[in-house]
């Protein structure tokens, strides 16, 4: 089987070539272009292609798909708000993800931003580096015995609410669904009541279109002066506009994004050299309280071997046919 594979780094190289003698049947070429509709036609002559985060899997890069006898387009992250499900469905093309490649690699990530926000630890390096050893700036709060509000209990929420829970916090929640496994310490509550009682949000629900901007100026305003806010789940989850609009209110004690709306086309590239124009990062960047990472939630040793495995697993259920808990389309 031939997998062509978009968008690959030197780390995708080695955790799927660690791979080969355990999946000898395919056949993997790896190219650095991003998959979306003018870099589709490169599949011409693939049974499949595997893809990431930033791809533009929608409505025109599956028809191209389409057209070139592609047959299975496998989604190397979680989430799949770049996929069109739909599309794909009516295309006949299978797609398969990875849900649940190592929930701790992400959730240990939000907690280490919720840190290094409430202790300002990006200032206090950078000062020590430079022979200021004041604590200008520097003070935060405890953690212990305040209140985590976590939105979205799957599998990414459920272990930022174990840590959570390891740190001596109150743990609360907020989700559609309730997660039986947290039943013996987390309080589900509605949304408004998890905004008013929470010292630290960290956000784990999927974006979709209910999700979509569920953190704006309205449910800011609702949030307890001081809160902590944390986002490694999908950029557009808040209204970026909004967001600075209540850090200027001076509402947050520390904003910490692993992602964030305009991360498509920075994502894993180094664009030190570019002039920013009209960049709502740039002015996320310059408040003292917010520290941005670039979608590194995933990045660990024990994830990457993971999505590795369960992808190139998820082709060989597609080549067989098998519907698997990973199927989106
Ligand atoms: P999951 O499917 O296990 O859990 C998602 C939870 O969100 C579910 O419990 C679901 O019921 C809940 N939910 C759905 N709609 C909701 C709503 N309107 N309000 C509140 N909760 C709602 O997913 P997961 O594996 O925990 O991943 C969560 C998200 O994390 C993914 O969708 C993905 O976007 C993101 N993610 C980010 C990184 C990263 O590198 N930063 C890595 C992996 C995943």
């Amino acid at each position: 089987m031939k997998l062509l594979f978009y968008a690959a780094k030197e780390y995708d190289k080695k955790s799927f070539g660690n791979l080969a003698g355990q999946f000898p049947e395919i056949e993997i070429e790896y190219i650095n272009h991003e998959l979306e509709p003018r870099s589709a036609i490169l599949a011409k002559g693939y049974d499949a292609v595997c893809a990431f985060v930033s791809a533009n899997v929608g409505a025109e890069t599956l028809k191209v798909l389409s057209e070139c006898g592609v047959k299975t387009v496998l989604m190397r992250c979680a989430g799949f708000n770049n996929v069109d499900v739909e599309k794909a469905k009516e295309l006949g093309i299978v797609v398969k993800r990875v849900p649940g490649y190592s929930p701790e690699a992400v959730a240990e990530l939000a907690m280490a931003l919720a840190l290094a926000v409430n202790r300002r630890l990006y200032k206090a390096y950078n000062k020590v580096r430079e022979n200021d050893y004041t604590l200008k700036n520097l003070r935060g709060v405890n953690f212990y015995q305040k209140t985590a509000g976590i939105v979205g209990t799957g599998k990414i929420g459920a272990a930022m609410a174990r840590i959570c829970r390891g740190f001596g916090m109150r743990v609360i929640a907020y989700d559609v669904y309730q997660n039986p496994a947290l039943a013996d310490f987390v309080e589900y509550v509605t949304l408004d009541e998890l905004l008013a009682q929470s010292d630290l949000i960290s956000l784990h629900c999927p974006l979709m279109d209910s999700t979509y901007h569920m953190i704006n100026i309205e449910t800011i305003k609702k949030m307890k002066d001081n809160v902590i806010l944390v986002n490694t789940s999908r950029g557009a989850l808040v209204d970026t506009n909004e967001l600075i609009e209540g850090i200027r209110m001076n509402k947050f004690l520390g904003v910490g994004l692993d992602v964030y709306e305009e991360e498509t086309g920075n994502v894993y590239e180094d664009r030190s050299d570019v002039i920013m124009q009209h960049s709502v990062t740039a002015r996320l960047l310059a408040f003292p309280n917010v520290m941005i990472t670039s979608h590194q939630g995933f990045y660990t040793m024990e994830a990457l071997a993971a999505i590795a495995e369960t992808t190139l697993q998820n082709l060989m259920d597609a080549k067989e046919g098998k519907h698997t808990p990973n199927d989106v389309a």
